[in-house]
């Protein structure tokens, strides 16, 4: 289980992006992160994948613990070692180099070879057209296909958490759609799934349980399709009348 108790988080010694956030991920669940922009949610990844220090923020308060063991603060290679991978907002690919050459930057960590040899057929099974495109270029898959170019270099990896920022980002709803049914996939496959969204529908669907954040606090949290027919959530994030 990863847990994330009592966060704080600050940018330059004065942005407070996080004040106090808790939240949890059981092992085999899909979490979703629902909030509007600025609320904190890339924060939220960040101080779970170790990477704040790259955006010169730190974790002031709280820790960061998957199972036992705490990773706040942890070096970001030794957290995906652990089996924590985040797949960035914006999706991140290489986009001059292929497809394959992709995937394989996403499994460097990953020294077992069978177990590489198991991920990327993971990968091909969830995502064929990465197989069928393995030569081309990244920049030159469409926005859906390159989100699926970063989750498949992600899941190289072997990772035991997923971590998603906005994987719906820009994308059209049908692919959108395929996204959302992916990620089902691979929970079902084992692996657990912290999802960050603006994208309300696909997130509450694909969800057990959700948080809504707030200007860096939880201002709600529950079960999923319970969280789907509150007020709030009707009226700030579905659209709902
Ligand atoms: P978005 O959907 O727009 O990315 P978000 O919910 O992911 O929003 P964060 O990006 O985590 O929110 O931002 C939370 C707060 O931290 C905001 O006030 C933001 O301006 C600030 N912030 C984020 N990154 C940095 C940074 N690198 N340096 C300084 N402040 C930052």
């Amino acid at each position: 289980m990863l847990t994330v108790d009592d966060v704080q988080v600050s940018y330059g010694g004065a942005v407070q992006a996080l004040r106090g956030v808790s939240i949890e991920v059981p092992d085999g669940a899909v979490v979703a992160v629902l909030g509007s922009n600025g609320a904190g949610k890339t924060t939220l990844l960040r101080a779970i994948s170790g990477t704040l220090r790259r955006q010169h923020g730190r974790i002031d308060a709280g820790r960061v613990r998957l199972d036992d063991r705490d990773i706040g603060g942890a070096d970001p290679a030794a957290i995906v070692r652990l089996g924590v991978v985040h797949v960035p907002e914006g999706r991140r690919i290489f986009g001059r180099l292929t497809v394959d050459e992709n995937l394989r930057a996403g499994g460097l960590g990953n020294k077992n070879r069978a177990a590489k040899a198991a991920a990327r057929e993971r990968v091909h099974d969830l995502f064929p057209v990465l197989e069928e495109r393995r030569t081309q270029r990244g920049a030159l898959l469409s926005g859906g296909e390159q989100q699926m170019l970063a989750i498949g270099r992600a899941l190289m990896a072997a990772p035991k958490v997923l971590l998603l920022d906005e994987p719906s980002l820009g994308l059209a709803p049908k692919v959108i759609g395929q996204i959302g049914e992916v990620i089902t996939e691979i929970n079902r496959q084992g692996t657990s799934v912290l999802l960050i969204e603006q994208n309300a529908t696909m997130a509450l669907q694909v969800a057990d349980r959700a948080y809504v954040l707030d200007v860096g606090k939880v201002s709600l949290d529950g079960e999923a399709a319970a969280l789907a027919r509150t007020d709030e959530v009707r009226h700030l994030y579905l659209g709902g009348a």
